[in-house]
């Protein structure tokens, strides 16, 4: 099969390498119907992260299950699923009590890599959810959006408590972000304030449901939240791009007793203790639990009220993989799909 791997920072080639195969009895294979980039596949892509050998590449997926091992009871071959970028046995404590991402025995589905015609899906059962049946070719690219970036933007809204009469800023107008605007109005939230000086995200975020648009950034933006929200700062507050800036931004846009979900993967962050402490501000954050909400984000796609396949700007057949970062890395495409 075709999979994808990055060699150095820049360097993104697609290889045929060996089919997967089954190797735990608790794993299944699936044939992708898409794969897609993500924003943390840019860390390494930029050398923000180091690249020792070549990586598999990819984290997100769907598709149709080809072959079970043989302690897989639920997932069947046949079956159409949507899986979390983390890879969780759904019965430990941590998995029970709502965060499979955390989960005892968790694989992340970046080591396996997912930009790829076949993959290896460990912990079927716990991770997996079967879709009511073969989707509509156009219902795809939402449903390959819940594996993380929905799941994602939607934990980040809900880690910030956002709901009925709260005011809620997002910073950070990549795909996770924009989808957040989306979680926050479909989480009844009141007002939606997006962070953002791009045209075309904006517009996006606006159909998401956002109800003013910000471009100011770090302390500017901070000033202009407090501005919209009567000096004291939203109720919650989503970060969705991990940087020293956007943490500070977010923490500091929030006000007192409020609540920050931050979801963007954080790189080089280190925050002042007494800044924390003065604060007063609620914090969760971490790789989302995109496994507790897909049920809920499938059904949502399914029954066609929420369309978050929209973050996907362009699309290009897998073998152009190289393009797909390269429009990403440039911030010409918010998201990129690759057709398998
Ligand atoms: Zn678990």
């Amino acid at each position: 099969m075709r999979a994808t791997f990055l060699h150095a920072p820049g360097d993104v080639r697609v290889e045929e390498i060996d089919d997967p195969k089954i190797i735990e009895p608790t794993d299944a294979i699936i044939r992708l119907a898409a794969a897609c980039v993500c924003g943390s596949d840019l860390w390494p892509y930029r050398g923000v992260e180091s690249v020792d050998e070549p990586m598999p590449m990819g984290h997100e997926y769907v598709g149709v299950v080809e072959e079970v091992g043989g302690e897989v009871t639920t997932i069947k071959p046949g079956q159409f699923v949507v899986g979390s970028f983390v890879a969780s046995d759904g019965t430990c404590e941590i998995c029970r009590s709502g965060y499979p991402s955390s989960c005892a025995h968790r694989v992340f589905m970046s080591q396996v890599g997912t930009q790829s015609e076949r993959a290896r899906i460990p912990w079927a059962d716990g991770t997996l959810v079967a879709t009511p049946g073969t989707p509509e070719p156009d219902l795809i690219p939402s449903l390959l959006a819940a594996s993380d970036v929905l799941g994602t933007g939607w934990f980040g809204a809900v880690a910030a408590d956002a709901g009925p009469g709260k005011t809620v800023a997002v910073v950070g107008d990549g795909a996770v972000g924009l989808l957040a605007v989306l979680a926050a109005k479909q989480l009844g939230a009141e007002r939606i304030i997006a962070m953002s000086r791009h045209e075309a995200r904006q517009k996006l975020a606006r159909e998401f449901g956002a109800t003013d648009i910000v471009t100011e950034r770090g302390d500017e933006g901070v000033a202009r939240i407090k501005e919209l929200t009567g000096g004291l700062g939203a109720h919650s507050v989503v970060e969705a791009v991990g940087t020293q800036e956007s943490m500070h931004q977010a923490i500091g846009s929030t006000r007192a007793g409020g609540h920050v979900g931050f979801v963007g993967v954080s790189h080089d962050v280190s925050l002042s203790g007494e800044d924390l402490f003065f604060s007063q501000v609620n914090l969760l954050g971490g790789p989302a639990p995109v496994r507790r909400f897909l049920p809920e984000l499938i059904d949502l796609i399914w029954q066609r009220k929420i369309d978050p396949g929209k973050v996907f700007d362009l699309a290009l057949p897998l073998d152009q993989a190289a393009e797909a970062y390269k429009a990403m890395d440039e911030r010409r495409a918010i998201k990129a799909l690759l057709r398998v």
